[in-house]
């Protein structure tokens, strides 16, 4: 049985002093909850004082983005070292944010995902089909190709770690969330490519995230469906209320 995991993808939302503060009516807010993973992902300058406002609390620490060098003349990048060393446990990589306004192939991706697990990361990899592309019927298409490239030469061993999150491109800060169905049958399809890779024992260990409007109203009939074990969240994130429902829901 998956422990249901959810986390909340701040973007580029809330400066340190907000990040800070809100994080202190959240951990308050939630100090009764068990049974679930919970992680906050801010932005890189509210890293550090997210991390000493959650102290005491089981919320884990995530980060949007990195590099994939330990270090070096890459100006404006932040390294896994660096996000390491700030005891971070989360990373998300290829949102399809990053994909689509920053160029990030499936390469560079992949490239990424390696380096977090060498330094003891855990990547949430995002993967999810535009509207163009599910209207066009190749969403699974989609989706197989970039988990196949984003996984290249990640062992079984470091899958362990991975948590995948189905984002649909089209559902994400629309409004418009995929029906759970279709979100399950997406997620069973993920879940069957990494039985391919990393066998069955491991890829019934793997968290995989539904991500795209994720709300305390859908929250409920997403996470009864059986591959669906939590959420990626957006904007619902960014609210004390809104994001303890959908811990609580989930
Ligand atoms: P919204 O929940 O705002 O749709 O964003 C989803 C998302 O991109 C999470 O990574």
């Amino acid at each position: 049985m998956r422990k249901p995991f959810i986390a909340g993808n701040w973007k580029m939302y809330k400066t340190p002093v907000e990040a800070a503060a809100f994080v202190r009516e959240l951990k308050d807010s939630l100090k009764d909850v068990s049974g679930v993973d919970v992680a906050v992902c801010p932005p890189f300058p509210a890293l550090w004082p997210v991390k000493e406002a959650l102290e005491g609390s089981d919320i884990a620490l995530g980060a949007q983005n990195m590099h994939f060098e330990k270090e070096g003349a890459f100006t404006g990048e932040v390294s896994p070292a660096m996000l390491q060393d700030l005891g971070v446990k989360y990373v998300i990589l290829g949102h399809s944010e990053r994909r689509a306004c920053f160029g990030e192939t499936d390469e560079l991706i992949n490239q990424k995902i390696k380096a977090a697990f060498t330094w003891g990361l855990n990547p949430i990899f995002c993967v999810g089909e535009t509207l163009e592309e599910r209207e066009r019927g190749i969403t699974k298409a989609v989706v197989e190709i970039q988990v196949l490239k984003g996984l290249a030469e990640v062992t079984a061993e470091q899958a362990e770690n991975l948590t995948i999150a189905y984002e649909p491109v089209w559902a994400i800060g629309t409004g418009k969330t995929a029906t759970p169905e279709d979100a399950q049958e997406v997620c069973r399809f993920i879940r069957e490519l990494l039985v391919n890779l990393f066998g069955k024992e491991i890829a019934e260990k793997v968290r995989i995230q539904y991500g795209g409007s994720v709300k305390p109203e859908n929250i409920k009939e997403l996470i009864v469906q059986p591959d669906i074990d939590g959420a990626l969240v957006g904007g619902a994130s960014l609210k004390v209320d809104s994001f303890t429902a959908i811990v609580k829901g989930s």
